[in-house]
């Protein structure tokens, strides 16, 4: 019997396996709601802050920047600058499991407006290896959006 800290033993502690699956309800709040109307119209929204005029892209409440309330929706335009990307080559499974990806795919980080923050999205329609920091991409929506996250589809070379 090997002993550990403050006297413990091996046998002292337990590794229990608790599976977790259930489904709950997220609320996401008033600006994310604002956020999904917009997606209604194909309209990316943002919250503009009155003291520093950031833009929060989704729109949150408060200003990251000067901490001020953002009252102010903005639309923003549907084209941006690819600031940053990742590769990705795994996905997570529901349960939190990894596993390859079918096939490389990118997420970048998209600035729509010189004053806003960057927006994270899937870039699709580019070879993973041809992809640059400074390309312009544009959005591509869902023929049939619906409010939810999924409508604005991922976006693609300009
Ligand atoms: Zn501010």
């Amino acid at each position: 019997m090997k002993e550990g800290v403050m006297g413990a033993t091996e046998e002292t502690f337990l590794t229990p396996v608790v599976p977790l699956d259930f489904t709950y309800n997220y609320y996401i709040g008033q600006y994310l709601t604002r956020y999904f109307e917009g997606f209604k119209e194909k309209k990316i929204l943002g919250s503009k802050c009155p003291g520093c005029a950031k833009i929060a892209v989704p729109p949150r409440k408060y200003c990251g920047v000067c901490n001020k309330v953002m009252e102010e929706m903005v639309e923003l335009p549907q084209e941006g600058i690819l600031e940053n990307f990742t590769v990705g080559h795994v996905v997570m499974e529901k349960g939190g499991k990894l596993s390859p990806a079918e096939e490389p795919y990118v997420l970048g980080l998209i600035r729509l407006d010189d004053n806003a923050s960057l927006l994270l999205h899937k870039v699709e329609g580019v070879d993973p290896g041809k992809v640059s920091v400074g390309m312009k991409v544009k959005a591509v929506w869902k023929d049939q959006v619906e409010g939810d996250y999924w409508d604005l589809d991922h976006f693609e070379p300009a």
